[in-house]
């Protein structure tokens, strides 16, 4: 644990659900001050996420968390301010992109961005292929489709909604903001003041987290099953 900085991922590595996953403290208490949460979360703001795993038992400052949802409508707040958006998401999304200076309207919108929304609709799916046709540009905060409930059942992901918009808009590019892509990556880099060949990469998720991260010649940690320290560190009790 001697790099000069650590992405980490969340889901599956440091909790499962609402569990903490058993190698979570030692890890975080390994990297203090060195580390970023960065996840494909395009539902909740890093405030909320910070008190959620605060009430789990994991201390993380909402400055050391980088999301695939906040970070997708800051990346539209600095490329096109002022924008006309229709944003796809919660309630929390959407108060942070007004707070950012976009402007929320569904009537030919400039810009299209889909999130986690539990509301999903066919309304929302009318609206937002019909934005596409008009000429708004696309943009999907992660690609996930799906990640597994606590008895393994498919939760709808992102990926999921965007796919039923992308299917009925027809032909259109979207441009994916979420791991694998770079910009996570790279924000919480920049956040740590390390390049990405000096950060190593903690997470269970080959496609997003090992591919993204390969792409960047930053390293990669694989976690299998929640287990991140080696076997013989577990045995000297380290
Ligand atoms: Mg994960």
């Amino acid at each position: 644990m001697n790099a000069k900085g650590y992405l980490i991922d969340l889901d599956g590595t440091l909790i499962s659900g609402n569990q903490l996953l058993p190698d979570a403290l030692w890890l975080l208490e390994q990297v203090k001050g060195r580390y970023m949460l960065v996840s494909n979360n395009a539902e909740h703001t890093p405030q909320q996420l910070s008190r959620r795993l605060k009430r789990l038992g994991l201390k993380v400052d909402a400055d050391n968390i980088v999301l695939a949802g906040t970070t997708a409508i800051d990346r539209l707040a600095i490329d096109f301010p002022g924008a006309t958006l229709l944003l796809i998401g919660s309630p929390a999304l959407q108060r942070y992109a007004r707070n950012k200076g976009l402007v929320l309207e569904s009537h030919r919108p400039d810009l299209v961005l889909v999130t986690r929304d539990r509301q999903f609709s066919y309304a929302k799916i009318a609206l937002a292929a019909n934005a596409i046709r008009q000429g708004a540009a696309l943009y999907v905060a992660a690609p996930d489709v799906s990640h597994p409930g606590p008895n393994g059942e498919p939760v709808p992901e992102t990926g999921a909604l965007a796919a039923a918009i992308i299917s009925c808009a027809g032909h259109c590019q979207a441009t994916v903001i979420g791991k694998p892509e770079p910009v996570l990556f790279q924000m919480a880099c920049a956040k740590l003041n390390v390049l990405p060949e000096q950060a190593v990469m903690i997470g269970d998720n080959l496609q997003t987290d090992g591919l993204g991260a390969k792409r960047l010649n930053m390293a990669f940690r694989h976690v299998v099953n929640g287990q991140i320290r080696e076997p013989a560190a577990l045995t000297q009790g380290k």
